[in-house]
């Protein structure tokens, strides 16, 4: 009970919310899938109605939402989106593609709107790729597949509900399974591609933030716990992270890189590392994700950098400029002109 307390409260993203309702599905054979997606349909009707009292329109999630799905290029009408009242950090996607974002975790994140776009866009990963369904349907056909090859058992029978509702419950506790969150995190990333608005490191930022808000209660779990929170895929684990910062480095064909202590690299040379500083670590990831965005969109001869103390101003023509802040330089390049040379050789274009 603990653990399942500890797991809820944490979770950074989840499955989905369906064993709790209660259902009566027709359990048919169809297209590869036991389960049918109308099945998921009135699910979903039934996830909407239980969670109606606490459910409202806001309009932020409904704005950043319509931009999630318009740079996928589906189609709006086919999802809800809507806010949940309530204090816990979350968001989640239940059958029939209704996606809450919960008001802990707005408040968790200031309302940044990167951030949200980001969860939302993980959301609609699961949706897209029918995870509800595709989940059901596995474990329901590794618990009935050779039965049902040998001898039919009534779709609609107690044993099959009974089963769908105990392992609806198992989804709730424990995600849609590992591999299933490696899918919706890489949606979310290739969404976050599309939107120029958002920066391409708010996975990074926000794993952080999620990791340091849980590391207290990870230092005191047992191994057998912590191996359990690995099952569970709703914590950011440090392979999420390396994944973000993987196609942060593919996007700027190589050359923009950042390591999970902020340090970031321009073309295999490190360029800066903050140090004791929160911020400033989150500041070198938002920067590494702008100069990815910008080595992309405008080749790595467009930028210009310019020393000012620690200050370090990348320019770029035609989207302005940025000011970078780091408190404090990593030993091999404790000064700004030791940076500036080692962005020349890099590359880049400098001016003092
Ligand atoms: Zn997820």
């Amino acid at each position: 009970m603990k653990m399942k307390m500890w797991s809820l409260k944490v979770a950074a993203f989840i499955g989905i919310v369906v064993g709790v309702f209660g259902f009566h599905l027709q359990a048919q054979a169809y297209s590869g899938f036991w389960v049918k997606d109308d099945a998921e349909y009135a699910m979903g009707q039934r996830s909407l109605a239980a969670r109606a009292g606490q459910s409202y329109q806001n309009p932020l999630v409904t704005e950043l939402a319509q931009k999630v799905i318009a740079a996928n290029g589906l189609d709006f009408s086919h999802y809800t989106f809507q806010g949940l009242r309530t204090n816990e950090i979350n968001a989640d996607c239940a059958p029939g593609k209704n996606i809450w974002v919960w008001d802990g975790f707005i408040s968790f994140v200031n309302g940044d709107k990167e951030i949200i776009s980001y969860v939302l866009a993980h959301e609609v990963g699961h949706a897209a790729n029918r995870h509800w369904l595709k989940t059901i349907n596995k474990r329901y056909t590794n618990a009935y597949g050779a039965a049902l090859l040998g001898k039919a058992i009534a779709p609609n029978s107690q044993q099959i509900q009974s089963f769908l509702l105990t392992q609806s419950q198992i989804i709730v506790l424990h995600g849609y399974g590992l591999d299933k969150e490696w899918e919706a995190d890489a949606f979310a990333q290739s969404t976050v591609e599309k939107m120029s608005d958002v920066n391409l490191a708010t996975g990074l930022v926000y794993f952080r933030r999620v990791w340091i808000m849980e590391e207290p209660a990870f230092a005191k779990m047992t191994a057998q716990q912590r191996q359990a929170q690995y099952i569970n895929p709703h914590p950011p684990s440090p392979e999420r992270w390396q994944y973000v910062s993987k196609r942060i480095n593919e996007y700027s064909g190589g050359k923009v890189g950042i390591d999970y202590d902020g340090t970031v690299w321009l073309n295999k040379n490190r360029i800066f590392k903050p140090v004791n500083e929160e911020g400033a670590i989150e500041q070198a990831y938002w920067m590494a994700g702008w100069l990815a965005r910008v080595v992309h969109d405008l080749g790595f001869n467009a930028l210009l950098f310019k020393a000012d103390d620690s200050n370090v101003f990348v320019i770029t023509p035609g989207m302005g400029s940025k000011t970078f802040w780091v408190d404090k330089f990593d030993d091999d390049a404790d000064d700004v002109n030791l940076i500036m040379a080692k962005l020349k050789i890099a590359g880049a274009k400098v001016i003092e």
